[in-house]
């Protein structure tokens, strides 16, 4: 099928975008989610505003003790270590295991975590980390939480008149441990349970369990699941009342391994 008619504008600037935004458009930056729902026709936006010529927009920059992502960094050059630091690390693994090679070349973390697919790998990610969405509106950014950020399936924090502008994380020790774990039916596919969980020195490690058609539950203090991943994570799922058996097995399968791989 082929998308209904639309405008396209290419906005210069960051005020120019939002001006666009308020006029009723609809942002695109990689297009490998808003591409297919415009050739289905669930989106039907008359004007699309496409962010990719924006200055800052893609790009890592350190800025002192924190590491700011701008939200038109691909999937790819995350993959390639755009990201430095123990940091990097963490993201290139979750990257690289994005759908495929084509979607991460022009998928940016931005996109996707704006667009909050329940099932999609930013949104599992990003709330682990001790971070900030940087959200640009008329007034100005204003900053997010990372675990508030996504609020329910394809409903974020962001308002209407705001566009994410970057993603601000603190850069990490080394000394700082991760473990992820995802189930795919086939490679490329979108996940059907994901679990991280990241434990820095001196603070309680955290974790997200994640692609369960709901927003991504964000467990603050996961001591209790590194000390005993079986049984917590029995004890966590059977808290979220899951009617599908198959769901409830992978979502326990995915904190314990999680779990059990954080180093
Ligand atoms: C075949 C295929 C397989 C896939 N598999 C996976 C997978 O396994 N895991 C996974 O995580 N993802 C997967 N994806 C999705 C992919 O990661 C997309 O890149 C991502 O969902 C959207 O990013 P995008 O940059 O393409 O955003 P777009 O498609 O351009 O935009 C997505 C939405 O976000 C809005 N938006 C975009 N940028 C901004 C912004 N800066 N501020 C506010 N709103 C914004 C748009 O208006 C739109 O509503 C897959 C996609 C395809 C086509």
């Amino acid at each position: 099928m082929k998308p209904a008619p639309f405008d396209y504008a290419r906005p210069a600037d960051w005020p120019a975008a939002l001006a666009l935004l308020a006029e009723g458009a609809r942002p695109v930056a990689g297009g490998q989610s808003l591409g297919p729902m415009l050739n289905l026709r669930l989106a039907l936006p008359e004007r699309v505003a496409d962010l990719r010529h924006l200055p800052d927009y893609a790009g890592v920059a350190v800025q002192g003790d924190v590491v700011r992502i701008g939200a038109g960094t691909t999937h790819a050059a995350i993959e390639d270590g755009a990201v430095p630091g123990r940091l990097g690390e963490i993201l290139a693994g979750v990257a690289r295991r994005i759908a495929y090679r084509p979607v991460r070349n022009r998928g940016t973390i931005g996109g996707s975590f704006a667009h909050a697919d329940p099932a999609a790998d930013w949104c599992a990610v990003l709330p682990v980390l001790p971070g900030h969405a940087i959200a640009l509106g008329p007034e100005g950014e204003r900053r997010i939480p990372l675990a508030a950020f996504v609020l329910g399936v394809f409903e974020t924090a962001l308002r209407a008149d705001e566009l994410l502008r970057a993603v601000e994380v603190p850069v990490l020790p080394g000394a700082a441990r991760f473990g992820h774990w995802k189930f795919c039916r086939k490679p490329g596919e979108f996940s059907k349970a994901t679990a991280c969980v990241l434990a820095l020195p001196g603070a309680a490690p955290v974790a997200v369990l994640a692609a369960l058609d709901t927003a991504p539950l964000v467990i603050p203090d996961a001591s209790a699941l590194l000390a005993d991943p079986a049984a917590e994570a029995a004890r966590l799922v059977a808290g979220l009342g899951l009617d599908d058996p198959w769901r409830a097995a992978l979502a326990r399968k995915a904190l314990r391994h999680a779990a059990e791989a954080t180093r």
